[in-house]
């Protein structure tokens, strides 16, 4: 059977593929700790549920519009002016199914052959994917534990040349947790602001999960009026993973791209969906809060037991739910069985076979010598997982 050389250069995402493969242990009856997929451990919010119920009893059961529902977009524009401080009219939102849909559009609609894409690594598993499906080149930028995972406006502004048409940034990080201050964003700004051939994507999907007490939404600097793509949805602030709603907000040449490409493609969201997002962003946000602050005091939690393991290299996230520790110091040793540790991958591995703790490697976010752990469960579950970690790697000599 012929596949298409666009699909056999793509990797599948690692992050789904780990968590698979958990389920598939635990099946098993294989008693596995999934840390590996990044998504919030709480049920969605009942007023939420509620708004869909009604939706299927109001029939809200027809194709819905290509860029979502008026209403909807409405209230992410609301949204967007209200905490963000940013104007987006509906007609430049275009809802998707979930913010992976919505940058995969608009990757595919802005990039082409040959074109430059800045990623600050490590950076989420699909970033470096969708560009691929695009044709583009992706131009990495390094930026490890010494500095925190943040890319400095100096590498950014190394990292332009005359092919350069995307930089794409997220902060909050997955898989780092590491946020950019205003003042690290503004140094970015000033770099891109002198290159207007250039589109940022910023990447806001952790926004609330966010413990620094401010987020600043790089749509909201003037100097790149025009020229910015926010990506964001519902999955990670009100635990709606399932229900697969994001959206871009961006300049109207690509609203119009994008939905141009999703007409095609997809057609418009689920409309159950939908209303349950409009529930989302025009209800009672005391949810987001509640959630925040069990990730923080998670966080807390996660920090403290990974620094009591010695060879374990951890910096403090400032948002998402994500820890993504050094392992270098491992590299090199055995298993009891003589298994020599040759990349963070082998660690992943091991950990899942012998700790029975699911983790993602480092190269799947493109920076080899990490591992990164999902902390969005149960504090016990954080206990008894970090104690497996600790124990299985303290097995390698
Ligand atoms: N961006 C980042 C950085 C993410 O971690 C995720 C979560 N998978 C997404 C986008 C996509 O989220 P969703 O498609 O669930 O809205
Ligand atoms: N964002 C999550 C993660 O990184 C969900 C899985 C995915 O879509 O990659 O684990």
């Amino acid at each position: 059977m012929q596949i298409s050389d666009r699909i056999k250069s793509l990797s599948p995402s690692q992050t789904l593929a780990m968590s698979q493969r958990s389920n598939e242990l635990k099946a098993r009856g294989v008693d596995v700790i999934n840390l590996s997929v990044g998504e919030p451990d709480f049920n969605t919010p009942e007023h939420i549920k509620a708004a869909a119920q009604k939706a299927i009893d109001d029939n809200y059961t027809f194709y819905t519009p290509v860029g979502g529902y008026q209403s909807l977009r409405e209230a992410i524009s609301r949204k967007l002016d209200v905490e963000n401080g940013v104007k987006f009219g509906a007609g430049d939102i275009v809802v998707g199914n979930g913010a992976k849909q919505a940058l995969c559009n608009v990757i595919l609609s802005v990039v082409n052959p040959g074109d430059e894409v800045i990623i600050p690594v490590p950076a989420w598993v699909s970033y470096v994917e969708m560009v691929k499906l695009a044709e583009g080149k992706n131009v990495l930028v390094p930026a490890g534990i010494e500095q925190d995972f943040k890319a400095t406006a100096a590498q950014i502004e190394a990292a332009i040349t005359p092919r350069t048409r995307v930089l794409l940034l997220c902060s909050p990080s997955n898989p780092t947790g590491s946020v950019y201050s205003r003042e690290e964003l503004q140094a970015i700004v000033d770099v891109v602001a002198r290159h207007p051939e250039i589109l940022v994507i910023s990447d806001e999907i952790y926004e609330h999960i966010n413990f620094t007490g401010s987020f600043t939404s790089l749509a909201s600097f003037p100097e790149l009026a025009g020229r910015v793509v926010v990506i964001n949805g519902v999955s990670k602030a009100y635990a709606m993973t399932g229900w697969r709603i994001g959206y871009m907000a961006g300049p109207t040449a690509v609203a119009k791209a994008v939905t141009k490409l999703q007409s095609q493609y997809t057609s418009g969201p689920s409309s159950i969906a939908q209303k349950a997002a409009e529930a989302a962003y025009n209800g009672p946000q005391e949810c987001v809060e509640e959630m925040r602050l069990a990730f923080q005091r998670r966080r807390d939690l996660v920090v403290s037991l990974a620094r009591e393991i010695k060879g374990l290299e951890v910096n403090e996230p400032q948002g998402a739910f994500y820890l993504f520790p050094k392992v270098t110091a491992f590299l090199g040793r055995r298993t009891p069985d003589g298994v020599v540790m040759e990349t963070s991958g082998d660690i992943a591995m091991y950990l899942l076979e012998k700790a029975h703790v699911a983790t993602v490697d480092g190269e799947a976010f493109c920076c080899p010598g990490y591992i990164r752990l999902s902390y969005a469960t149960a504090d016990d579950t954080i206990r008894e997982a970090m104690k497996r970690i600790a124990d299985a790697l303290a097995c390698l000599v």
